[in-house]
């Protein structure tokens, strides 16, 4: 695997790549997991030469949040990524990337303000930002994200209609802890007692799926269901229990056409998010 942070580098070596088949690329913050691994496995499928990239963007993070405590483990990423066998590491550094003086921004107005954006002001534009100079960087023909952030996937989507950019993007499927957890490079931030109450993202999710599954189908009812699950763990802030539109990430009054149903909660500093994907009636 060959490691690459300059630019100029880059853009040549992804020209040679498009030349010679399909280019995939898999953005990610390291801290590499088996959900990061995932995305890697289905580019490989997919595509003849693979680019990861590792940059803890410093955009899209709150002035109170963990940018500075975000675990960084470069050594045993890049022996991940070696042996799932990619073509190539992008692993550009902050000043190369973000460098002082740059005035431009990608704001994907609206979406990016639902869900994670209520609570993290500008953390969508610091994750269209980067991305999307990540495309023009790497200009894949596709790109993978995780079901996980669904709503990074509809803000990069809306991106990519609004701007035009030729890339195909990939969801996968949320990987988890044998428990449910869904696995986050936070997930390590979390005490023991933590982590055991942890699983309840997940359980608010199934209590809501399977009462969709029995033919419910009023938002208000699966919201107050997730809001229940909760309830039985007060030292588990929620945030939002929402049921959404995937697409606009707008509030449904009900589930009948499909829906995004997802959640977001504090355990002590750390902020989980977890959600499930409801499919249309006679989809
Ligand atoms: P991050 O390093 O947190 O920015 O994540 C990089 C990519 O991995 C994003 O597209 C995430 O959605 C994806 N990802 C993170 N956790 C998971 C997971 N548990 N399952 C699937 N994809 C994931």
């Amino acid at each position: 695997m060959r490691i690459i942070t300059a630019i100029a580098e880059m853009q040549a070596v992804a020209r040679e790549f498009r030349s010679s088949g399909t280019l995939g690329l898999v953005p990610t913050m390291g801290a590499l997991h088996s959900g990061h691994l995932s995305l890697i496995d289905a580019a490989k499928r997919d595509c003849a030469h693979v680019v990861a990239s590792i940059f803890v963007n410093p955009l899209q993070f709150g002035p109170n949040e963990d940018f500075s405590r975000y675990p960084r483990t470069f050594d045993a990423d890049c022996a991940a990524l070696t042996s799932a066998g990619i073509d190539v590491l992008f692993a550009p550094s902050a000043e190369t990337l973000t460098p002082a003086g740059a005035t431009t921004f990608v704001e994907v107005a609206g979406i990016s303000d639902r869900l994670d954006g209520a609570s993290r002001p500008g953390h969508f534009r610091g994750v269209a930002t980067i991305v999307a100079k990540l495309f023009h960087i790497v200009a894949p023909h596709r790109a993978y994200f995780g079901q996980k952030d669904a709503a990074q996937l509809a803000v990069l989507r809306a991106m990519v209609r609004d701007l035009n950019f030729s890339v195909e993007i990939v969801a996968c499927p949320i990987v988890r802890e044998p428990d449910g957890l869904a696995l986050s490079s936070r997930n390590r931030y979390l005490a023991p007692e933590q982590r055991s109450r942890a699983t309840i993202l997940r359980g608010a999710l199934d209590a809501a799926a399977d009462l969709h599954a029995r033919g419910e189908r009023s938002s208000h009812a699966l919201t107050a269901t997730m809001r229940g699950v909760f309830a039985a763990e007060p030292s588990v802030i929620v945030e939002y229990a929402a049921v959404v539109d995937p697409g606009t990430l707008l509030p449904l009054a009900d589930t009948t056409g499909g829906a995004l149903i997802a959640v977001a909660a504090h355990l002590g500093e750390t902020r989980l998010i977890d959600n499930h994907l409801i499919g249309a009636d006679h989809a």
